[in-house]
């Protein structure tokens, strides 16, 4: 099964892919994982990513682009992949599809997580993420066990440094400007899901799971 998750920073991406790697025995592709990483060991593609991810904007596409296409070619990717978090522009998208052609594969589903623009910033506010491992958590709806300590590694809770208000609203602009027209490009290949994506995260996991059980 190859995928797509699509829908704002907050929308709850991350965490419905936990769920789909174990379901399915799939990895997740997160850019923004990648681009942290990339940022945190001081390469150069993080050095040159870090100023726009500080400011909320996107990381050029030929970035973007050259790391998805690199990922989807390694071995773990043969039974299927989640992407998450890409592609964010329509030229990503035009170059994933050339890339899984080239590869002789498809997206079987896009799923798009529906949500209230306001309802974000709370959910960014309290996200905190593990600086090991990478689980997401938040302080109201996803708590860990021990306040601060990741329940799957026993690692530090961080708050990224773009999940502060300022940030979170130029990072929203940037969603509806350059990535909501996917949704309409993924309507038009046929192959959208819209999933209510303020249920509680229980719920949109079992609408995700029903969707993909009658996906054609
Ligand atoms: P969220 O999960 O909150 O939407 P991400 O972790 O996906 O955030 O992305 C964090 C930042 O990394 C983005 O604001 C952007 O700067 C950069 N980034 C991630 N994925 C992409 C992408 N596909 N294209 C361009 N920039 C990206
Ligand atoms: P994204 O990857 O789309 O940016 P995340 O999966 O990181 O979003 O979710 C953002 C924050 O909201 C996290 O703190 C997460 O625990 C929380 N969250 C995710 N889904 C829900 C939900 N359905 N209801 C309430 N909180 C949620
Ligand atoms: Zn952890």
């Amino acid at each position: 099964m190859n995928l797509i998750l699509l829908g704002p920073p907050g929308a709850g991406k991350g965490t419905q892919a936990q769920y789909l790697i174990e379901k399915y025995g799939i990895p997740q592709i997160s850019t923004g994982d990648m681009l942290r990483a990339a940022v945190k060991d001081g390469t150069p593609m993080g050095l040159k990513a870090k100023a726009c991810m500080d400011s909320g904007n996107l990381v050029p596409d030929e970035v973007v682009i050259g790391i998805v296409r690199e990922r989807l070619q390694k071995d773990d990717c043969s039974q299927g992949f989640i992407l998450d978090g890409f592609p964010r522009t329509v030229p990503q998208a035009d170059a994933l599809s050339e890339t899984l052609q080239q590869l002789n594969k498809k997206i079987d589903a896009a799923i798009a997580l529906t949500v209230d623009i306001e309802a974000l910033v709370e959910r960014l506010a309290g996200r905190r993420t593990c600086s090991a491992c990478g689980a997401g958590y938040h302080l109201l709806y996803d708590p860990p066990r021990e306040s601060g300590v990741c329940t799957k590694c026993g690692a530090t809770l961080i708050q990224r440094d773009d999940d502060k208000e300022e940030t979170v609203r130029n990072r929203m602009q940037v969603y509806a400007q350059q990535t909501l027209p996917l949704v309409e490009y993924y309507i038009n290949v046929g192959i959208l899901h819209e999933i209510a994506g303020m249920d509680s995260i229980e719920t949109v996991r079992s609408n995700i799971e029903a969707a993909l059980r009658n996906n054609p």
